[in-house]
């Protein structure tokens, strides 16, 4: 079994632009702090991360509808063996909350002790921005009520 005579390349950081036209309005917007969700004009369903078409009855008409980002805890992780692109990060919670709102989201937990996770918890999903400009949102433990 003969090789095929070839030169390694040195390691490549990929990074993409993702298209984001129709939903830019969304990034825009978590840099304003704000948390916006998008709406099926035709059938009513209420799609989060923003989606520019309704995958249930594939209409194109959308509109944009703010979220209150309040949340109670449905299920979390912890992430010990981070994939390549997140060696750099601590070990890190992923969590899904329902929203007020009717939608589930995926996000990351932050602010918070391991031990004080608690299924059912009160959290509120907040938008993040990162030194280098990107954008995302995480969650939180919403603030105690008095
Ligand atoms: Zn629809």
């Amino acid at each position: 079994m003969s090789e095929i005579p070839a030169i390694r390349s040195r390691k490549l950081e990929i990074t993409y632009n993702i298209p984001i036209s129709k939903t830019k309005k969304f990034w825009d917007e978590l840099r304003e702090g704000k948390i916006y969700a998008t709406k099926c004009k035709k059938c009513g369903r209420l799609y989060f991360p923003p989606v520019a078409d309704c995958g249930e009855c594939y209409s194109s008409e959308v509109e944009w509808v703010e979220l209150s980002g309040e949340g109670e805890l449905l299920t979390f992780t912890h992430i010990i063996v981070r994939p390549t692109s997140f060696q750099d990060q601590q070990p890190y919670t992923v969590a899904i909350a329902q929203l007020k709102e009717g939608v589930k989201a995926l996000a990351w937990l932050t602010d918070v002790k391991k031990k004080d996770i608690k299924i059912g918890m009160r959290v509120k999903l907040v938008p993040k921005v990162f030194e280098d400009g990107r954008v995302a949102y995480e969650f939180k433990p919403a603030e105690k009520k008095k």
